[in-house]
């Protein structure tokens, strides 16, 4: 094995970013001396007031929105929950059909499925193999009570890039609206919601090196969306609760950062991404790509080793200072692997042989070269003591948890 670097290197920026020094610095006034309630009407409140909407300019910015369209939130999951259950509460009480994917984000199936408990149908369309929704199949399943399409608009897991201008078109043209759930994809790739077709967005600070705990969610100007919090009133009605203003800023600086170095940034991520994606499988047997091999998220690589559990190999990279994800789920103590592996076809022991390496605009040749270096040992190391490597079926032993 090659010398452990001094530095730690973190490959999963699909899960959380480093929070950037610029944004701290932003921030940092408003965690001390400008602690104003924004609804102040004295110099305290104006000063939060005024750097929460120059925040709420820049995130609007990032997506091609109107400022007056943006309604910030606790996180990506809130903006996801808002939008879900918004809509649905506000266009019918009990009745109605939504149409979302088998890949979603549980943010978004969990409001979906919360909401077919209380009487309304949902459509949870499949994926192709390469993890695409099928633009017949939305056309199949829009009816004319269909009250929203909600499909993400790149995956967490897999990195896939979903066809939104067009389902969003379908979804408009029988009167349903459309949202998506761009928590990954912004701050990767251009985002246009008017080009794009999108009623309603939900984006997360954390996700493109701002604070945890912040989020939007773009509401079209004239959607109708029935609030989850009551109270005050705050953001237009739409969440009320005093609100999050250092971490607002920050969400700001963090989005105003990324439109700005997005050309850049996302140029190096590609070419690590593609460095990956082209040595791992030249370099060991029986691995593959998940998900298809350029239209996906700039930073996402997600591959699959035979025989071996995506659990052993995190650890072991771990040991060697690189952290990265599976899609095995065994590392959040379920036995059941990832439902978006399970989408694509994939079987339970291809599914837990994964590993989802997600880079982040401070990567570099260097840290993607030492995972290139210590993979195949650990790979070659792991399938001597698999037993699935001995037979197809494993025995349950040596901390297996393949069903
Ligand atoms: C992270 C993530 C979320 C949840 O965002 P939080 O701010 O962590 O609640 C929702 N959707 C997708 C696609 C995500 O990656």
């Amino acid at each position: 094995m090659p010398e452990r670097p001094s530095k730690r290197i973190y490959f999963d920026h699909g899960a959380t970013t480093r929070v950037l020094p610029e944004v701290v610095e932003a921030m940092t006034p408003y965690v001390s001396e400008k602690y104003g309630n924004a609804s102040s009407i004295h110099s305290f409140g104006r000063e939060a007031r005024m750097a929460m909407d120059s925040s709420r300019a820049r995130v609007a910015a990032l997506i091609g929105a109107d400022s007056s369209e943006i309604v910030f939130t606790s996180s990506g999951t809130e903006s996801d929950n808002l939008a879900i259950k918004g809509v649905a509460l506000h266009k019918s009480r009990g009745k109605g059909h939504i149409i979302t994917t088998d890949i979603e984000h549980s943010a978004v199936l969990e409001p979906c499925a919360y909401l077919k408990s209380m009487g309304f149908e949902v459509t949870r369309l499949p994926v192709s193999k390469d993890g695409f929704v099928d633009l017949g199949d939305v056309e199949a399943a829009i009816r004319d009570d269909t009250i929203l399409v909600s499909v993400m608009m790149a995956n967490s897991e897999i990195g896939t890039i979903q066809p939104v201008r067009e389902i969003g078109r379908i979804a408009h043209s029988r009167g349903a609206l459309f949202h998506t759930d761009a928590v990954q994809a912004a701050g990767k790739m251009s985002i246009d919601v008017d080009r794009d077709n999108i009623d309603l967005l939900s984006i997360s600070s954390h996700k493109f090196h701002g604070p945890k705990g912040v989020g939007a969610l773009y509401v079209r100007k004239g959607t109708k969306v029935e609030p989850l919090l009551h109270g005050g009133g705050h953001e237009g009605g739409l969440r009320s609760s005093t609100e999050n203003v250092p971490g607002i800023v920050g969400f700001g600086k963090a989005a105003e950062i990324a439109q700005r170095d997005m050309p850049t940034t996302a140029e190096r991520m590609r070419h690590l991404r593609d460095r990956i994606i082209k040595t791992v499988p030249e370099t060991i047997p029986d691995a593959y790509l998940n998900g298809h091999p350029t239209n996906r998220l700039v930073n996402n690589v997600h591959l699959r080793f035979d025989f071996i559990e995506g659990e052993g190999l995190v650890l072991h990279l771990d040991m060697l200072g690189i952290a990265a994800s599976t899609g095995s789920a065994c590392s959040t103590g379920s036995l059941e692997p990832s439902p978006v592996l399970l989408a694509l076809g994939l079987t339970h022991e291809q599914a837990h042989g994964s590993l989802r390496v997600t880079l982040g605009r401070e990567n570099n040749d260097e840290e993607v070269s030492y995972l290139l270096e210590v993979l195949p040992e650990i790979v070659s190391k792991l399938r001597e003591i698999s037993p699935l490597s001995k037979g197809p079926k494993c025995n349950r032993g040596g901390g297996c948890c393949v069903q």
